[in-house]
């Protein structure tokens, strides 16, 4: 495949954007290569600058769980966009979405609209600390909560239970409050909280781990972590941006049947357009300003055309919740058809999935949490990676990402991808 234009367009973007990119994991930089600039999507299928098509397997991170330009979703946008595009002032289509969001998602009473993930997951630590009266929260190694200081934080040396920045600017005060511990391990999380008793105002998670690849939670751990926070006092956190009105119209909670005190969304729920969200019980959520003392706020907040995308969205997501059947169906031939092939070519594999999340890792041990996922063979991820997109299949540029399948794609795409990877998986060792 040519990519010449794209090669030439991300020369001019890095004259005048760092890196060429406005978000890093669209830079390659873990696989190598230059980026591909699109044009065009429509369904399952993205169409680069330079004429290419390619099967796509991210969907934009998540969002375009039916396909690409999905037309209820546009459509609603084009007819918002007629009658302005921002006011500052309330709109009825808030309370809509809203009043939907919280019936199709359990254990939640009200919700807050803001502009992305990294957003909400803030916010929703912010209003777990003010509602808790304590300072100290624990997230787990591996997992992604958006680029707020309070979770650009990395394991600390030796004895230290807290966490130190793993990016400049984030300051030592801030680390020291985030505790680190690790997936699937409930041992571990009793000692960070035995160790600093009192002090942790929540725990946030991804109740299925979608950002070091995809891991599920093992049997009992969420459950044991909605013990440990109800013995100790603790907020559950439930950060389903990715999960959310994907893994089921109610998200993990509903899938795995653990309730969570405060969860956040992003993705499915913006319908391709920038919004995130966090909800709660009522005694929560009204701990907030105006109404409550904990500050929180957005000029765009609640963006009517974000909003118009968001409804169209779950509007669809709700009346037909047989989607999410198909899609599991479709993710489920991938998984097998993958393993088939992987198998006859000798190569050394692990596959995760749950639902429509789906991640390749080569290691022969079984991936489960950060370490696992760090230990897998990255050189032959990188061939994978190229190998396929020679291929005309986007997977995503980094072992440490999960495939999203989008309900646009066919058993035919499904089939030349299984072909694909027959061809590619020849150049794995
Ligand atoms: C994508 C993601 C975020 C961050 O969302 P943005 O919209 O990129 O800020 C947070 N949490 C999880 C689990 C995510 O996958």
């Amino acid at each position: 495949m040519n990519y010449q234009r794209s090669s030439a367009l991300f020369v001019e973007a890095q004259k005048v954007i760092p890196g060429g990119v406005n978000s890093p994991v669209r830079a390659f930089k873990a696989v190598g290569g230059d980026p591909i600039f699109v044009e065009k999507a429509k369904g399952a299928y993205l169409y680069d600058v330079d004429g290419n098509k390619l099967i796509d397997y991210i969907n934009s991170w998540g969002p375009m769980i039916l396909g690409h330009a999905y037309e209820p979703v546009v459509n609603a946008v084009i007819e918002k966009a007629k009658k302005g595009t921002s006011f500052g002032m309330p709109t009825a289509i808030e309370t809509e979405i809203a009043a939907l969001a919280v019936s199709m998602v359990p254990n939640v009473d009200k919700i807050r609209f803001v502009n992305s993930g990294t957003e909400a997951c803030m916010s929703a630590v912010r209003l777990a600390r003010g509602f808790a009266g304590k300072d100290k929260i624990i997230k787990f190694a591996g997992c992604y909560h958006g680029h707020s200081d309070s979770f650009l934080i990395q394991a600390g040396s030796g004895a230290v239970t807290f966490g130190t920045p793993n990016s400049p600017g984030v300051t030592e005060g801030t680390a020291k409050d985030t505790l680190l511990a690790i997936y699937n391990d409930l041992d571990n999380v009793a000692e960070v909280i035995t160790a600093n008793k009192d002090e942790i105002a929540c725990i946030i998670l991804e109740p299925v781990a979608g950002n070091m690849g995809c891991i599920a939670p093992a049997e009992g751990f969420l459950q044991g972590l909605r013990k440990l926070c109800d013995e100790n006092n603790i907020l559950l956190i439930f950060d389903e941006v990715m999960t959310g009105f994907r893994l089921a119209a109610g998200g993990v909670q509903e899938l795995l049947g653990v309730k969570a005190d405060i969860v956040t969304f992003g993705k499915v729920i913006g319908g391709g357009l920038p919004v995130g969200a966090f909800a709660a019980r009522t005694e929560i959520m009204d701990y907030l300003a105006p109404i409550g003392p904990v500050y929180q706020a957005g000029t765009l907040s609640g963006n009517p055309l974000a909003m118009a995308a968001g409804l169209a969205m779950l509007k669809e997501l709700n009346a037909n919740k047989d989607v999410f059947n198909s899609i599991n169906k479709k993710t489920e031939y991938l998984h097998k058809g993958m393993d088939e092939t992987f198998n006859a070519g000798g190569v050394r594999f692990t596959i995760n999935r749950i639902g429509s999340m789906i991640s390749v890792h080569f290691s022969e041990t079984p991936v489960t949490d950060f370490t696992s996922a760090a230990n897998a063979n990255n050189e032959n991820f990188k061939k994978f990676f190229h190998g396929m997109l020679n291929e005309g299949i986007y997977i995503a540029p980094s072992a440490f990402e999960t495939w999203f399948i989008c309900d646009a794609l066919s058993y035919e795409d499904l089939d030349t991808t299984i072909a694909a990877c027959r061809k590619v998986a020849k150049t794995l060792k």
